[in-house]
């Protein structure tokens, strides 16, 4: 009685190579004996390739093959999808039970594969079309936790079009230190601090690089980096788990890309955190609102920002890292729930509700 999964990796955002990391430890925790696993590939292109699914398990990244056979998901196909053939070949069928999209940022996380994935009729992993659109939208979740009373940094947002000066935007703000970011994104890509104007226009250039829109918040300091992972059960019951913190090295000045990835001593990771129990339960039960206020399913990782005794939401991540040192499943570990039984509860999650839902 094996469970046919999909796993979707790679992808069409910045993100790109860290999905491939995510998608080579979510493969090997899945228990070989119960899931009978097919890779999907997708090149920074968008197109789907079959991957090599023999050879990926001792893989630190999964490995997109760039001419490998294009594989195409059949509309309400019910997890049917087409390998095409080189020509000579015809093609072939295969059907999954669930699809896993391991990819993060934008055509990933967003909402985009999420609809895909309905109009195709088949079981996933995750947020759905609205969850996911919300939660990555930076300035439209901020707006929603706003409207909830959650506490988040204060934030204008920017675009080419309508350009905020520094003065302007320190004065919004209310400090003259600032965090600049793409509103849709994700693992630091475009993301600076700025001190004055000529460090501000260049943190601009660079979001805007990557989104057309983008945030211009207070930077928090000193900050502790505290983060909750949430999990949906297959029965709807909604759980956070102990507390995770991250420490940047000051090298870094913040938790960066660099710091997240290339650095292998980028940052210094404590699950659990050392929080007084008080703050913690607070933190644990504001992740779970903020799960319930962006429409979140299945998972996600929602970061906060403590300074003294305030709390703030900084984002949620719906399909967030699974890489060697990723957070999500360290802190469900952390709490009593190995990766592979982390596994399990996400695909029986996605199935229970595809059969609720049809
Ligand atoms: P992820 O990889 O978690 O998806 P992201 O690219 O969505 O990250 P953020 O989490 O918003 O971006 O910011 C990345 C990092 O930048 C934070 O972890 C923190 O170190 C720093 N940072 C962002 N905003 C602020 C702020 N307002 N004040 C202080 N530090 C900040
Ligand atoms: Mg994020
Ligand atoms: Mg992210
Ligand atoms: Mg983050």
């Amino acid at each position: 009685n094996t469970t046919r999964v999909a796993i979707l990796f790679g992808g069409r955002s910045a993100e790109h190579d860290v999905s491939r990391a995510s998608a080579a430890n979510i493969f090997r925790s899945l228990d070989a004996s119960r899931y009978a696993v097919t890779l999907i590939g997708i090149t920074p292109e968008g197109r789907w390739v079959l991957a090599d699914a023999v050879n990926a398990r001792t893989a630190q990244a999964l490995t997109v093959p760039p001419d490998g056979p294009q594989i195409v998901l059949l509309p309400a196909g019910q997890g049917r999808a087409l390998v095409l053939g080189d020509g000579a070949a015809a093609p072939r069928e295969l059907t999954f039970d669930v699809i896993f999209p391991v990819l993060h940022g934008p055509n990933g996380e967003d909402g985009t594969m999420q609809g895909a994935l309905e109009l195709a009729d088949v079981a996933y992993v995750g947020a759905r079309v609205m969850g996911s659109a919300a939660a990555m939208d930076k300035d439209v979740a901020k707006r929603l936790l706003r409207d909830a009373g959650l506490p988040i940094v204060p934030f204008v947002t920017m675009t080419a079009a309508a350009p905020v000066s520094y003065e302007d935007a320190v004065h919004a703000v209310g400090c003259s230190e600032l965090f600049i970011k793409p509103a849709n994104l994700g693992s630091s890509v475009g993301i600076s601090k700025a001190r004055t104007p000529q460090e501000f226009a260049a943190a601009c250039d660079l979001a805007l690089r990557f989104d057309g829109k983008i945030l211009i918040e207070r930077c928090i300091s000193p900050v502790r980096e505290i983060e909750c992972a949430v999990l949906e059960h297959a029965d709807g019951e909604v759980k956070a788990s102990e507390l995770g913190e991250i420490v940047p090295a000051s090298s870094h000045g913040f938790y960066s890309y660099a710091a997240k990835y290339t650095d292998a001593s980028g940052a210094s990771l404590h699950v659990p955190a050392q929080v007084e129990p008080g703050l913690a339960q607070r933190i644990r039960k504001m992740a779970t609102e903020v799960f319930g206020v962006l429409c979140c399913e299945s998972l996600a990782r929602v970061d906060f920002f403590v300074h003294g005794e305030e709390v703030y939401v900084n984002e949620v991540n719906t399909l967030p890292g699974f890489t060697n040192i990723s957070m999500y499943p360290k802190m469900w570990e952390a709490t009593g729930l190995p990766q592979p039984a982390l596994m399990d509860a996400l695909i029986a999650h996605a199935l229970a509700r595809h059969a609720r839902l049809r």
